[in-house]
C-alpha cells in the first residue's frame, strides 16, 4: 500500500517485496555513511518545506536512494536528471532537495574521478560571486578546494610548507628505490571514510591489514607484507609521537 518504498520508484519493475528489500538495503547504506535511519539531520530539516520536514519518510527514502545509487559507482557523477528517471515525478521536489543537499555537503559527487568535469556541473550553486582562500594544503584543504572549484567558486590555497600533503608524507629512501610513509597511510573503515571512495575512483586496490593497532582481523597481504606494513605503521606512529618524523614537530 502506502509505504514510501512502494510509491516512489517508477521505472524498475520490482515486486513489492523486492522494492521493500531494496529500500531497506539503501537505508543500511545510508546508516553506514552516518545518516540516521529514520530521522533527518538538522541540516536537512532546514532545507525542507514545513510539510516535508514534519513527515520526512518520503524524503528519507529518496535521500537514501541517491546515496546508495552514487556509492554503487562513485567513479561517475550522478546528475539529478538520472535520479529523476527512477523516482515518480510527484517527488521531483524531494529529489531536488536531497540531491542538492547531498551534493553541496559533499556526500555524493565528490572526489578525484577523471569523469568529473573540471568546470561546475549544471546544477551547481547559481552564479557564485565569492572567492575562497583555503589555508593549508593537507587532505582537508585540498579536498575542500577541489569541491569548491566544482561548485564554480574561485579558490586559492596557501600552504606554509614547501610541499603539499600536510601530515601525509612519503619519505623516499635510497635514491627513490624505497619509500616509507611517515604520516597517514592506513584507511580505517571504508564506508564512512571518503578515502575509500577516492581509492575506488583512482583504481587503487585496497588490502586488509593485519591486527595490532589497526584492528583484530588477519590481513590478506601476501608474502609477510602484512607484518612489514604493520611494523612500518607502528614505527611511523612512534616517530610521529616523538616528533622524530618531522610531522608532529611541524617539519619539514
Ligand atoms: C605519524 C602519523 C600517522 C598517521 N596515520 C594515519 C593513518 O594511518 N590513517 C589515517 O587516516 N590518518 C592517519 N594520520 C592522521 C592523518 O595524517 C591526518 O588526520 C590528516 O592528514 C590531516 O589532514 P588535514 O588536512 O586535516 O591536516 P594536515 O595534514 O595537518 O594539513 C594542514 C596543512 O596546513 C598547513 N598550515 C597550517 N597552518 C598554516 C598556516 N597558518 N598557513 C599556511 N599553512 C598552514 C600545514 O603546513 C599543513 O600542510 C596520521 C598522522 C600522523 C602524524
Amino acid at each position: 500500500g502506502n509505504s514510501p518504498s512502494r510509491r516512489i520508484r517508477r521505472l524498475r519493475r520490482l515486486s513489492p517485496e523486492e522494492r521493500q528489500r531494496e529500500t531497506e538495503t539503501e537505508a543500511l547504506i545510508a546508516l553506514s555513511l552516518g545518516f540516521p535511519i529514520d530521522a533527518l539531520l538538522p541540516a536537512e530539516e532546514a532545507i525542507l518545506a514545513d510539510a516535508d520536514a514534519a513527515a520526512p519518510n518520503d524524503y528519507i527514502v529518496v535521500r537514501n536512494h541517491i546515496l546508495a545509487s552514487w556509492r554503487a559507482d562513485p567513479r561517475v557523477p550522478l546528475p539529478r536528471a538520472r535520479v529523476l528517471e527512477t523516482v515518480a515525478s510527484s517527488y521531483d521536489h524531494l529529489v531536488a532537495a536531497a540531491h542538492g543537499f547531498l551534493t553541496r555537503e559533499g556526500h555524493v559527487n565528490f572526489g578525484v574521478s577523471a569523469a568529473f568535469p573540471a568546470s561546475s556541473p549544471a546544477d551547481a550553486l547559481q552564479a557564485p560571486a565569492a572567492s575562497v582562500l583555503v589555508i593549508g594544503a593537507g587532505l582537508a584543504g585540498l579536498a575542500a578546494a577541489r569541491q569548491l572549484l566544482r561548485f564554480g567558486l574561485r579558490v586559492l590555497v596557501l600552504e606554509g610548507r614547501a610541499r603539499p600533503g600536510g601530515r601525509v608524507y612519503t619519505s623516499r629512501l635510497g635514491g627513490g628505490q624505497a619509500a616509507v610513509e611517515l604520516g597517514g597511510s592506513v584507511i580505517t573503515g571504508i564506508h564512512a571514510n571518503p578515502l575509500g571512495v577516492l581509492a575506488r575512483q583512482l583504481g587503487i586496490p585496497l588490502h586488509k591489514a593485519a591486527g595490532g593497532s589497526q584492528g583484530s582481523r588477519r590481513g590478506d597481504l601476501a608474502g609477510g607484507r602484512d607484518r612489514k606494513a604493520e611494523k612500518v605503521v607502528q614505527c611511523g606512529q612512534k616517530r610521529g609521537r616523538e616528533g622524530g618524523s618531522g610531522l608532529a614537530s611541524g617539519k619539514p
